[in-house]
């Protein structure tokens, strides 16, 4: 403690910040609030920052403020360079730094205290069993989070293929680490003997856990996964908190642990899909396999017809997926919904949770273009209005709006809770082709009776009936 704590000043300090983490992810919970959220979630951090450099007060500030400069110019580039299409993999990678970091911290104390002062071999005798167990469990848990959110940038990241790897034996080997780093883990704590040595076996083995535990996944998949992994570092960071008594980073850790495992449920429960299911099946592989299946019947109109269709409309709702942010048709979709409104049509978003790449991808994208957030409506709410809409438009959406998923109890996406859109009047379904979505099955709604294919980009199709519109509205 330095002599600007005054012996309270600093834990109320941390106290505080604490209290902003909590309020910024309440404030996180809703649209409405999240920006100022996100503002008192960065004060907190800013006030824990300056609350450790002024307690420790010896530190050596010219180091900090050059990784300061590094750091934030690196961040700042990142961020004002991201396409909103890249934001998962963005998330994957500074996830992975977070892990990665908890794990390095553990490691530098562990040389400071165990391997500077010429007791390489004796970790549990210099650190206690409390610290030798934190240690090892912040190098095994930051060690998993850093190389697994690596395999998962590279994947979302197309450096390396997003399918499945399912390499054979790959459960057996798997255990054997898990094993192993357990054992390393209780020998940092409990073992003579016991020291810099297994550390560094630990973090070899956690890596080599991150890598092996994330490449069978697919692609699509990967945001169930970084949501996991966001939750692993944030435990990772807990632990390191421990090591270091630091309780802001205890709670702060805690808080992101708890949160990102909430997310990762809540994703899964809208796939209904288990983690277990996610991380062990493969999902994708088969299904691809297996093909799109035959179409018949399938009837396809151009954007003429559609604006003809969409201008007579009382009620119409958008129904965005991934291709919508694949496109970048978000400011597009808003033009036409503005458009729509203009001749009195009531419109409004059907947001799928699952829909995109990532969690609230579509609000995102939507929030981008100042699509009015009173507009977006979740799965839950928009479902029963659908029989009484005339008009959908689904753009660049697939496995969210396929029936199969109530009719086909075989099916790869059988019990997903899905957009109802095959009740509405009209269906338009904006893509470039009848290729499948992230589950690789066919989608009978293009099959149904009053399901019309617009083929095309959808940027591009939207443009075509904007303009379509806008000629019949002059022509009115
Ligand atoms: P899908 O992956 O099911 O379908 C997207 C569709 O977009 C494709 O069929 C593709 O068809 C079309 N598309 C791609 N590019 C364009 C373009 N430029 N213009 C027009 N269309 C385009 O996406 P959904 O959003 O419907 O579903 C998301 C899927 O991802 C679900 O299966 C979900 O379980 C999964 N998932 C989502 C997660 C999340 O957090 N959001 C997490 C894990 C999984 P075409 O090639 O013919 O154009």
């Amino acid at each position: 403690m330095s002599g600007f704590t005054g012996g309270v000043l600093v834990p109320l300090f941390y106290l505080i910040s604490a209290v902003l983490f909590i309020l910024g992810l309440k404030g996180l919970t809703k649209v409405r609030t999240a920006q100022r959220g996100n503002g008192l979630a960065a004060l907190a951090m800013l006030l824990a920052i300056v609350t450790t450099l002024l307690e420790m007060g010896l530190v050596d500030y010219r180091w900090i403020v050059a990784g300061l400069v590094v750091g934030g110019l690196i961040g700042a580039v990142a961020a004002l360079r991201v396409e909103m299409t890249a934001m998962p993999e963005m998330v994957a990678l500074f996830n992975g730094f977070g892990g990665g970091a908890s794990a390095l911290v553990a490691l530098s104390v562990l040389w400071l205290e165990v391997v500077e002062t010429g007791h390489a071999g004796a970790a549990a005798a210099v650190l206690g069993p409390e610290s030798g167990i934190t240690v090892g469990l912040s190098i095994l848990v930051g060690g998993v989070t850093f190389s697994g959110s690596l395999v998962a940038y590279l994947k979302l990241a197309g450096r390396i293929g997003g399918s499945p790897v399912l390499l054979p034996g790959r459960h057996l080997v798997n255990t054997a680490l898990l094993l192993a780093s357990a054992i390393g883990v209780v020998g940092l704590a409990f073992a003579a003997g016991a020291g810099a040595g297994v550390a560094l076996a630990l973090t070899a083995v956690s890596l080599a856990l991150g890598v092996l535990i994330v490449i069978p996944i697919g692609g699509a998949d990967m945001p169930v996964v970084i949501s996991f992994l966001n939750s692993l570092s944030g435990i990772a960071a807990a632990m390191t908190g421990f090591v270091l008594a630091s309780n802001v980073l205890i709670i702060s850790g805690a808080l992101v642990g708890a949160s990102g495992m909430i997310l990762t449920l809540i994703m899964c429960s809208a796939m209904n899909r288990s983690l277990a299911n996610v991380f062990f099946a493969g999902f994708g592989q088969e299904a691809a396999a297996s093909g799109s299946g035959e179409y018949v019947g399938v009837t396809s109109c151009g954007p003429e017809e559609a604006a003809m269709v969409l201008e007579a409309a009382g009620s119409v709702i958008i129904v965005p997926g991934y291709g919508l942010a694949v496109a970048q048709a978000q400011h597009t979709v808003r033009d036409l919904a503005g458009l729509l409104e203009k001749q009195g049509v009531r419109v409004t978003y059907a947001i799928h949770p699952v829909a995109g790449r990532m969690p609230g991808h579509m609000n995102v994208l939507l929030a981008e273009a100042d699509v009015p957030y009173e507009q977006l409506v979740e799965m839950d709410r928009i479902n029963p209005e659908f029989e009484n809409t005339d008009a959908v438009i689904v753009v660049g959406a697939n496995d969210v709006v396929n029936p199969a998923a109530e009719t086909d109890p075989g099916s790869a996406i059988a019990g997903m809770p899905i957009l109802q859109v095959y009740k509405a009047g009209t269906v338009f379904v904006i893509k470039r082709s009848l290729s499948p979505g992230f589950a690789g099955i066919k989608n009978e709604l293009f099959e149904r009776d009053n399901t019309m294919m617009v083929f095309g980009d959808a940027k591009k199709v939207l443009q075509e009936i904007v303009a379509e519109l806008k000629e019949l509205v002059k022509a009115a």
